[in-house]
């Protein structure tokens, strides 16, 4: 049995526990971090698909929106520790950031694998002692405070005087987060709420459109999503047709808001694809198009108005005659085509799973965590961090500065 006193346990090596251990050993601790992987932040090196939107530049109003669950526990962990500080603390330790549309924060490189660069060199300056393939099991706790932890399933124990759980959530198992900070929790008696897949691509009806229009990217589109005919999501923004539905950074941000209302099985995605038109204005655009080309047939005349696999989508749904000269076609003809450009409807079937989705909504109940250290309230010297906690928001870095915040908070705390 090896016992290792007045130590701090930073149970995960992501970007939460990597932060955690990197904040409790400046302030003099002596840090031992436990990854279960071979390596550090495998989940990290796949953020932002390999450049890593490490946070967002974006005013303290801006933060807490972007924050869906729980922005009222982020209050103390921001205010102490805010995005600007995340980007300080990496100029800091040597990588350059720069500022992207939607004040997305990258790595100057466009490398993620610089961002865990300088926190792996920066684990080691602090003497952090790092041990990989270290898969904790069980924590210890007697008289209602942590003790220790147990690694492996061999019975070998590591005492501590804090732990901080940074265990991540279920999204992408392979990256190693598989939920076992969730059953640690609720061993100590702590509530974990539903856990949902979230950020993640949805299933559509229409299977045979969707795959005709595979692999095309949609940029600018408006988008409403409805649930017994009441609008509970609407944006502007980027979608991805996929082989089984829809995909892209305006869906992702949809679907944190479709969760609610999957088992009412009536949601309808309705996409605008000319959202800058009103219906009027386009079904004037449409003429101008249609006067050019006033001898060519229907099915050759929307090429300065659609992406080139939309048209025979478009033309199929539109019922109109694609063989059809433009000049001959009629008001209503042209009256269906219209609402069909700003309503291009699929029925949303369901959300994908745990291997597509950016994050895990749900978590341990922040009701039992204090906010501004995040240690438990019912067990004493047991702390957590990051996607473990049930706080999660949009695409934009968001998630990665609740971990940095909250990582921050219970570093600086123990
Ligand atoms: C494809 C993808 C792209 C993303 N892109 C972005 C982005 O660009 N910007 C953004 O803000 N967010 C992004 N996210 C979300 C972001 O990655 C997470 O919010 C963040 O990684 C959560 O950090 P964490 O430290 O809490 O958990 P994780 O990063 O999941 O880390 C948890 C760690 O704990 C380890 N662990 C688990 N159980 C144990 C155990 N029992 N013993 C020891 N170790 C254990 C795991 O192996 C893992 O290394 C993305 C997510 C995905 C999946």
């Amino acid at each position: 049995m090896n016992q290792e006193l007045n130590k701090i346990i930073v149970i995960g090596g992501g970007a939460a526990g990597m932060m955690a251990a990197i904040t409790a050993a400046r302030k003099g601790n002596q840090v031992v971090l436990l990854e279960k992987n071979e390596k550090l932040g495998k989940k990290l090196y796949i953020t932002g698909k390999g450049r890593c939107n490490l946070t967002n530049a974006c005013d303290m109003d801006e933060l807490f929106r972007n924050v869906v669950t729980n922005p009222k526990f982020m209050y103390g962990s921001f205010y102490s520790y805010n995005n600007f500080d995340t980007m300080d603390f990496f100029e800091e330790i040597g990588l350059k950031t720069k500022i992207e549309r939607g004040n997305r924060v990258f790595p100057e490189s466009d490398k993620s694998s610089d961002v865990l660069g300088v926190l792996l060199k920066e684990l080691k300056r602090q003497n952090v002692d790092i041990r990989y393939e270290s898969e904790v099991t069980e924590i210890l706790i007697k008289d209602n405070s942590f003790y220790g932890i147990k690694l492996n399933g061999n019975n070998e124990i590591i005492t501590g005087v804090k732990v901080i759980i940074a265990t991540g959530g279920l999204s992408y198992p392979s990256t190693g987060s598989n939920g076992d900070g969730f059953r640690f929790a609720k061993s100590m008696g702590h509530s974990v709420t539903k856990l949902f897949p979230s950020l993640v691509p949805m299933n559509v009806e229409e299977l045979n459109l969707v795959k005709e229009l595979q692999g095309l990217s949609l940029k600018n589109i408006h988008i409403g999503i409805t649930s017994k005919n009441k609008e509970i999501y609407s944006d502007f923004g980027e979608l991805l047709f996929t082989h089984f539905g829809v995909s892209g950074p305006v869906i992702l941000s949809a679907s944190s808001y479709c969760i609610p209302y999957m088992d009412n099985k009536d949601l309808i995605l309705l996409i605008d694809l000319k959202p800058a038109l009103s219906k009027e204005q386009l079904d004037a655009r449409i003429l101008r198009d249609f006067d050019e080309f006033s001898n060519k047939q229907y099915k050759n005349a929307l090429d300065q108005l659609l992406p080139r696999k939309l048209i025979q989508v478009i033309i199929a749904l539109s019922n109109i005659d694609p063989e059809k000269k433009v000049n001959l076609i009629t008001r209503e003809e042209r009256s269906r085509l219209v609402d069909l450009l700003k309503g291009f409807k699929f029925h949303i079937t369901r959300l994908r799973d745990y291997n597509e989705a950016v994050i895990t909504k749900g978590g341990i109940q922040v009701k039992e965590i204090n906010p501004s250290t995040m240690e438990s309230k019912l067990v004493s010297n047991v702390f957590f961090a990051g996607e473990v906690l049930d706080v999660d928001a949009l695409t934009g870095g968001f998630n990665l500065q609740i971990a940095w915040s909250t990582a921050y908070a219970a570093g600086n705390a123990v």
